[in-house]
């Protein structure tokens, strides 16, 4: 295990708009704030849903695309740096009309219906990423 203790710094409320895409709006956010550490979470709607799953036996990622109307039920992510810039690390809940829910790591083409995000910037030295053996991830060293 490794530990990195930060104290909550400022809170930043953003309201996506309609038809943003939902991981590069906040990443984008994140780079032009300059925030290199944070929680994150978010709820609202989505259009479309692009996933991933990490298999952790071939240790790759597989794509997933769910094209519907979806509630985002939850989504909790964080921020780090990654080959040192913020990397933003975000995984969702989502609902669909049946009740039916998916779920994964949100990637680019997560299209936002509306989606309200709520980031506590970090105060301190941020975690890195660094490349993990064991799991084939980029983990907090
Ligand atoms: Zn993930």
């Amino acid at each position: 295990m490794t530990a990195h203790v930060l104290r909550p710094g400022p809170v930043h409320l953003l309201r996506l708009a309609t038809g943003d895409d939902l991981y590069r709006e906040i990443t984008r956010y994140v780079m032009a704030s300059d925030i290199r550490a944070a929680t994150l979470n978010a709820l609202g709607a989505v259009s479309r849903a692009s996933l991933r799953y990490y298999d952790q036996s071939a240790k790759r990622y597989e794509d997933l695309i769910i094209d519907e109307p979806l509630e985002v039920v939850a989504a909790v992510g964080n921020v780090s740096l990654l080959d040192g810039a913020p990397f933003v690390h975000l995984h969702a809940a989502f609902s669909a009309e049946d009740g039916r829910g998916f779920g994964g790591h949100v990637n680019d083409g997560t299209i936002v219906f509306a989606l309200e995000v709520h980031i506590t910037q970090l105060v301190g030295e941020p975690p890195v990423r660094l490349p993990d053996d064991c799991t084939g991830l980029n983990l907090w060293g």
